[in-house]
């Protein structure tokens, strides 16, 4: 007698079914639409946004890319010495004021004085809660011609961005921040020139994991009946999903809670008495709010403090000062009931360390902001 088959519970991620590839194309178009794609190719790549940035700079070291990189936190600089040790000649820029925003004048001058044929910037900062002036740094771009490389990650659904009116080549599209998605894919939007401005070493035929081209010969340029590789089933149902949900909610829509929630934020904390990171709403990240902690207060103590409330604030990344604080207000919390929260547990934390703030207008200070959408 054979043994009974073993019985096992149900499970919706390890059950789920298999993706299929006609969805993944629509998903594709699907995402493209709500960056404004048109005519451009929207590669979903099968790896967090982190690897599809990495392929971008391999291959963009392929051909040898003169490029100017704007590093405004670690993502940029990681993204140079990608670029030149696969080949590119590299010039970082950094901002004048650590982990600030980058001034168009000197992207302009760069361009005009140097011998470049590629820009490659970071849209909005996670890291560090700003955002770069994507619209006017494009425009000195495409004066110049160089390809662009934007790394979109911490702005899709955060901030506005419309690929095609910005005259952007090449933008990296991650889906776990501003769309409150998956973070094990991600997604390349991609025309003509950013084709071209790629390439893969001589020789080079296998199966890469960090190629755009690759992705390009084995799935965009083919009829799209076979997902290349093994489909990463979970995160695509997951993207799907997300994607749904910005769709439903409409991708305006959603940037203007972001943009609504940093607004408010920015004014919010400059009422209770402290300094926001970013100089001006309009260079302040929809994701996040980076504020300085007056000096001499300790912010290990600040954010576990803060933390005991169940706030969401922690210390900034990368190349900004140590009293540097986020108070994040990505996705659901793009909201003024965890704004609130978060604004009463750092007023109480910084209370009871003896600094003084006023909650009261800080409150009314939020309050002032449109929150009916
Ligand atoms: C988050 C982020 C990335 C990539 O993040 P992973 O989650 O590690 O893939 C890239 N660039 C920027 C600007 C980001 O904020």
């Amino acid at each position: 007698m054979s043994n009974p088959a073993p019985t096992r519970r149900w499970s919706p991620v390890l059950d789920a079914p298999s993706f299929p590839a006609s969805r993944l194309d629509a998903l594709a178009t699907r995402i493209g639409r709500l960056v404004g794609a048109d005519g451009q190719d929207t590669v979903i790549v099968p790896g967090e946004a982190i690897v599809a940035l990495e392929a971008v700079a391999l291959e963009l070291g392929h051909k040898r890319q003169r490029v100017l990189n704007l590093a405004t936190s670690h993502y940029g600089l990681l993204f140079d010495e990608w670029l030149r040790r696969n080949g590119a000649s590299v010039t970082t820029i950094e901002p004048t004021r650590r982990g600030g925003a980058i001034d168009p004048a000197v992207v302009e001058a760069a361009l005009r004085d140097g011998d470049f044929t590629a820009l490659s910037l970071v849209h909005g900062e996670g890291a560090t809660g700003i955002v770069n002036p994507l619209k006017r740094l494009l425009a000195i771009a495409s004066a110049s011609g160089v390809v662009t490389l934007v790394d979109a990650v911490a702005s899709v659904g955060a901030e506005p961005i419309d690929v095609t009116a910005l005259g952007a080549d090449i933008v990296v599209v991650g889906p776990q921040k501003g769309w409150a998605g998956p973070s094990g894919v991600s997604a390349v939007v991609i025309g003509e020139r950013g084709w071209a401005a790629l390439e893969r070493p001589a020789g080079a035929t296998s199966l890469s994991s960090v190629s755009l081209l690759d992705l390009r010969r084995d799935w965009i340029d083919t009829d799209r009946t076979v997902i290349p590789g093994t489909p990463l089933t979970l995160e695509l149902w997951a993207l799907d999903e997300a994607v749904s949900r910005v769709e439903a909610e409409g991708p305006d829509a959603l940037v203007t809670r972001h943009r609504t929630a940093a607004g408010a934020t920015w004014q919010a904390i400059r009422a209770l008495g402290l300094e926001p990171w970013a100089a001006d709403v309009a260079s302040a990240s929809g994701l996040v709010t980076g504020l300085l902690l007056p000096d001499g207060v300790d912010r290990a103590a600040i954010l576990t403090a803060t933390a005991r409330y169940g706030a969401a604030l922690t210390a900034g990344v990368g190349p900004v000062p140590a009293n540097h604080v986020r108070l994040n207000h990505t996705g659901a919390r793009a909201a003024f009931g965890p704004i609130v929260a978060d604004l009463a547990a750092l007023a109480s934390a910084l209370t009871a360390a003896g600094v003084r703030v006023d909650i009261a207008a800080s409150i009314a200070a939020l309050s002032e902001a449109d929150w009916s959408h």
